[in-house]
């Protein structure tokens, strides 16, 4: 009766297995391939990946080898393939409650709208409620749910500082003093968060904004470096910039668009301090209703962006997708396109993270590299919003996202 019915298994379940169950061995074949921002596009590759990495990529008129009999082929003719994208500055937040219980179908649903068609391979969590985005990593973790590898900050506010979009009932940890920041950073390493966002600047809506003290930014500061973690800013304004950097903050998690621009500087002291800026430009388009408005916060924040690009500053990709609702990538990446080159959009998308983050096995296409790859339908080479054209994302050696049935 056993034989029987091992028998009849593949047969029964063939059709469902449109995907092999055992995704360890992966062949991309026919693809022009971006190993890096910086190389040059290999034409016509194969690109391999086994068991989480890639373990060779190179044209096919130089592979010697038949690929592995196991290989699921992924046919990558007409595509183009670089590396997993990182969005640095995520929530958890509209519509992802209660991830402890609700059925995985419905996160790998939302997962996939939010995060995975887009090409997302990492994410930074910039505040949410964390013991929610714990929940959604662990059952990522367990392969319940196909979504991105989750980093998660824990945010200080500073004191009368509960920004006005923010629900006044959510409780929220703010900072009165400096050996406060020192303790609630303290609690959130203990808890083993990636690191930390404070709110230089709180927007308190037709109130003036509150700004954190520099010598609060600092004490919080000292404790996640000391651990060798880093810290963002929501800066709101310029007073919220210049303390952040005062305070020794690595990374802006919005430009300030309300500013018009960085002054000299604080240019000068971002690229001196190797400040990381993530623009968030699609964010301007959504926080007024006027659209004259928000037509110049967004100009003003990509001229913000060009200043620092042009000065040789460090940029990540990020939307604040989760707090906004535009989850559609094509618009931030006609913005960034204003003030950069594509191949620099990759790199805030890719090598620019993984660089910063210390994630050394993740952002280029190489031997031995994790397999955080992203298929595109189109070339971000002759239109930068072609970078939101996903055909496929993997993650670690697995297809998290497949927007094809062309596989076979
Ligand atoms: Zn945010």
């Amino acid at each position: 009766m056993r034989r029987l019915l091992l028998f009849f298994l593949p047969l029964l379940f063939s059709s469902a297995l449109a995907f092999p169950a055992d995704h360890s061995t992966i062949a991309c074949v026919g693809g022009k391939v971006y190993t890096s921002p910086t190389a040059p596009a290999i034409e016509n590759a194969v690109l391999l990946i086994e068991n989480g990495k890639i373990t060779s990529v190179a044209a096919q008129s130089q592979i010697k080898h038949d690929l592995p009999q196991s290989a699921q082929r992924l046919d990558c003719k007409d595509k183009v393939i670089v590396a997993g994208f990182w969005n640095s500055h995520v929530h958890f937040e509209t519509g992802w409650q209660d991830a402890a219980n609700v059925p995985a179908s419905k996160l790998d649903a939302h997962m996939q709208e939010m995060l995975t068609r887009w090409g997302v391979t990492t994410v930074w969590d910039l505040g949410s409620d964390p013991n929610n985005t714990v929940a959604i990593r662990r059952r990522v973790e367990a392969e319940e749910v196909a979504g991105p590898k989750i980093l998660m900050a824990g945010d200080i506010f500073p004191k009368n500082g509960h920004p006005v979009y923010l629900p006044p009932e959510m409780q929220l940890p703010e900072a009165a003093s400096p050996e406060e920041a020192q303790q609630m950073a303290q609690q959130y390493m203990k808890a083993g968060f990636d690191g930390i966002k404070l709110f230089t600047g709180a927007f308190m809506g037709a109130k003036p904004t509150v700004n954190m003290d520099t010598a609060i930014v600092k004490a919080a500061v000292d404790v996640a470096h000391a651990q060798g973690k880093l810290v963002f800013t929501h800066p709101q304004n310029r007073t919220g910039v210049d303390n952040a950097l005062a305070g020794g903050v690595d990374i802006l998690a919005h430009t300030i668009p309300t500013e018009g621009q960085f002054t000299p500087e604080e240019l000068a002291g971002m690229k001196r301090k190797h400040t990381a800026l993530i623009p968030t430009l699609t964010l301007w388009t959504t926080v007024v209703q006027d659209p004259a408005v928000a037509d110049q916060l967004v100009q003003a924040g990509v001229t913000e962006l060009k200043q620092y690009f042009s000065k040789g500053g460090t940029i990540l990709f990020g939307t604040d997708v989760g707090f906004q609702s535009k989850y559609d990538t094509t618009q931030e990446f006609e913005f960034m396109g204003r003030a950069m080159p594509w191949r620099d959009v990759l790199a805030s998308l890719t090598t620019n993270p993984s660089q910063f983050f210390k994630a050394t096995n993740k952002g280029r296409i190489e031997k031995g590299m994790d397999a955080d790859i992203v298929v595109l339908d189109a070339d971000p080479a002759t239109d930068v919003r072609n970078f939101s054209k996903v055909a496929y994302t993997i993650r670690a050696g697995k297809i998290i996202y497949s927007g094809s049935k062309k596989s076979q």
